[in-house]
């Protein structure tokens, strides 16, 4: 039995970033023997072990093939002559299939040490476009390694193209797109994956709502950079600049959905943009199956974020309405979330990036003005229900007119 370490931990170590988790290949070896050596079986689809003591996983070597399309239509073969190579084969990239060696020495038959040198994201074989989950991870390690100067090789590009024109990109379950969105918008640059999946042609099928604001017009008055996809990407790059959670990283992506519906004879005007996104923001909602906290954030921000970059202006009773329209003061920490995501559509534009964002700290103090407002017990005592909302309103209004001045 000969065991090695595989993927991801040998990777970021020729890269020299941290090590989160260790995944070990088997060559050699039956289930059996390594029951019998007290691994403990954990994989339901393959056979894949915990070691008794460091619990880090141990995996037998495997080969694939395709037989059907669609994600079932694998056969897998992990009987004990299944060779390294065979194994590192089956994976997506050659960065992620190179093995080591107990002694630290490295098995890399496919490249892998090259590629990272040149900074090269490149599939493994033309087993690849098998499994469209790859066309994914392919952007999302783009988006990833990008800071490093990763970008994806021109093969593997024209490979993940032509996934997406034989329909299999089509053929992906929401879960595993949504997964991987998700893990991609927490990466160092989640536009990279947007524009990764742009330039293959998968946008268009899994978020058309986004691909479609490539090519519309804004106003350069307020958007220097002019087209809504561009601006979306930087908005995103912004996010993450500000080490935003990831619920405001998906909010910055659907925040501006309606400029998509925008009638042409109106570019680079978007009059009602924010309402006319909210029908699309649900869509891509529903057919991803995002969670609830994901999806109520977007559509806030998608409703509310001309509201909250011009909320200094608003007039005390209409402040009090945004506050309250967004739950603000039963949910003080989605409302911050809220003020990040529109911080990054104001500073996501082309030199805006470093521009103050006042109305961050305005509604945060209007926030917290309108929350100290308390009534005595006596008025409370005195008062019935409906006159008590009354004047906890109008002192409210009192108290946010205060701030104004
Ligand atoms: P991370 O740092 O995100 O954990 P990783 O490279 O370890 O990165 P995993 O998803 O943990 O990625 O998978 C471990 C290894 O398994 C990868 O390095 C790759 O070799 C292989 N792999 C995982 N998923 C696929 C897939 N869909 N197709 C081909 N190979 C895959
Ligand atoms: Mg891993």
């Amino acid at each position: 039995m000969e065991i090695y370490l595989v993927g991801g931990a040998v990777r970021d170590t020729l890269l020299g970033r941290p090590v989160h988790e260790r995944d070990y290949v088997v060559t050699g070896a039956t289930a059996d023997e390594l029951l019998a050596q007290g691994y403990r079986p954990v994989g339901k689809d393959f056979p894949v072990f915990l070691h008794p003591q460091t619990h880090a996983e141990y995996a037998l070597a495997r080969r694939e093939r395709k037989t059907a399309p669609g994600y079932h239509g694998f056969v897998t073969d992990f009987s004990p002559d299944i060779t390294l190579e065979e194994d590192l084969l089956r994976r997506d990239l050659t960065l992620n299939a190179i093995a080591q060696r107990a002694d630290g020495s490295l098995v890399d038959p496919y490249g892998g040490q090259a590629d990272i040198a040149a900074r090269t994201l490149r599939h493994v074989s033309p087993a690849f476009s098998e499994d469209p989950v790859r066309v994914l991870r392919v952007a999302r390690f783009a988006a990833r390694f990008a800071p490093l100067g990763f970008t994806v090789h021109e093969s593997t590009l024209t490979l993940m193209q032509r996934m997406v024109t034989d329909g299999e990109v089509a053929a992906l379950v929401p879960e595993r797109v949504w997964q991987e969105t998700v893990r991609a918008l927490r990466e160092s640059q989640p536009d990279v994956f947007f524009e990764v999946l742009r330039a293959c042609g998968a946008l268009a099928v899994i978020f058309p709502e986004v691909d479609r604001l490539f090519g519309i017009p804004q106003s350069p008055q307020w958007h220097p950079e002019i087209d809504t996809g561009l601006h979306v990407m930087m908005c995103l790059r912004r996010a993450a600049a500000l080490d935003a959670p990831d619920t405001v990283r998906f909010a910055v992506l659907a925040h501006d959905l309606g400029k998509g519906a925008t009638p042409q004879q109106q570019w680079p005007k978007h009059l009602m943009h924010e309402s006319n996104g909210v029908p699309l923001v649900q869509a891509l909602c529903s057919r991803l199956k995002v969670p609830t906290a994901f999806r109520e954030l977007a559509l806030m921000t998608c409703k509310q974020h001309l509201n909250v970059h011009r909320a200094q202006e608003l007039r005390p009773t209409t402040l009090l309405e945004l506050l309250e329209n967004c739950d603000a003061l039963r949910r003080p920490e989605r409302f911050s979330e809220l003020l990040l995501a529109c911080q990054c559509d104001a500073q996501g534009r082309g030199g805006r990036e470093h521009w103050p964002y006042p109305s961050r700290e305005y509604l945060e103090a209007a926030r917290a003005a309108a929350a100290a407002v308390q009534l005595s017990e006596a008025q409370i005592a005195t008062l019935a229900g409906p006159q008590i909302a009354k004047l906890l309103r109008e002192r409210r209004i009192e108290t946010l007119r205060e701030l104004k001045r």
